[in-house]
């Protein structure tokens, strides 16, 4: 099979109103952070109005790269989602 094939028998549960990451939106982006825009591999984020960067992390894969790319800029919060949120892995 395909990856894109594995990828799609994944399913994403959305926990409303508690999204798991979340952007400091007080502060000029940095560098770090709009690089996401394009290494994101869940194209979770966005370059929004005004040179700001969003995020929308509805599927998510919990890769852990925005945390660790953003981790010394102090920008974002990021959790796992809750149990039974977020992304479910399906093996074999
Ligand atoms: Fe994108 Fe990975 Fe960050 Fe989720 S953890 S928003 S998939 S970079």
């Amino acid at each position: 099979d395909k990856i894109e094939e594995k990828l799609y028998q994944n399913r994403y549960r959305v926990d409303e109103g508690c999204p798991h990451v979340r952007i400091d939106a007080s502060k000029v982006p940095s560098e770090q952070l709009k690089a996401m825009v394009d290494i994101c591999p869940a194209g979770c984020y966005v370059e929004g109005e005004n040179g700001k960067v969003e995020v929308v992390p509805d599927g998510c894969m919990e890769c852990g790269t925005c945390r660790i790319v953003c981790q010394e800029t102090g920008e974002l919060e990021w959790a796992y989602p809750r149990g039974g949120y977020g992304i479910l892995f399906k093996f074999g």
